[in-house]
């Protein structure tokens, strides 16, 4: 499955080019082209699906295995002591490329890059209806 206007689709064929670090049946890995930290990498399925709602069942587990092995070394080469993994879904979270695709983001202590600032609910209630809400559509 591809899309022809897909970017991502294009990286995978081998129609646009990239800085390619890891590679199988199911996931392609590359050096993000406008990173946030260097060693900044993509993880995809190769298979177009636009957002984490649309994997296929089953496709978990090939993603889930290389975004461990590209983790852990993006993390060694550049001497990272973590590295975030973060996913965007939809414009709203900040989605630009509908292909679905893992950020992987070595990180380091002090590092200036924005942490996100949790704000508790309004007290014991209101998190137990937004549980609530959330558990009666599952
Ligand atoms: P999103 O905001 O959709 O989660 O992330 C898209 C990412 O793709 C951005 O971080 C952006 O820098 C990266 N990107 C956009 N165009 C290209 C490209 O042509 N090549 C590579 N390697 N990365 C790209
Ligand atoms: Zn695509």
């Amino acid at each position: 499955m591809s899309a022809v206007n897909c970017l991502f689709c294009n990286i995978i064929s081998g129609q646009i080019p990239c800085a390619k670090i890891y590679e199988d049946q199911h996931v392609l890995a590359f050096l993000d082209i406008n990173p946030i930290a260097p060693g900044h990498t993509l993880v995809l399925p190769k298979p177009h699906y636009p957002t984490l709602l649309d994997l296929a069942p089953g496709q978990g587990e090939a993603l889930l295995q290389a975004l461990r092995k590209v983790g852990a070394a993006v993390q060694k080469a550049t001497n990272a002591p973590g590295f975030n993994v973060m996913q965007n879904n939809f414009s709203a979270a900040g989605q630009v490329i509908f292909h679905l695709h893992f950020h992987v983001i070595p990180r380091f202590d002090n590092d200036g890059l924005p942490d996100w600032a949790g704000k508790p609910y309004a007290d014991n209630a209101a998190m137990q209806r937004m549980a609530q809400a959330i558990a009666s559509i599952l």
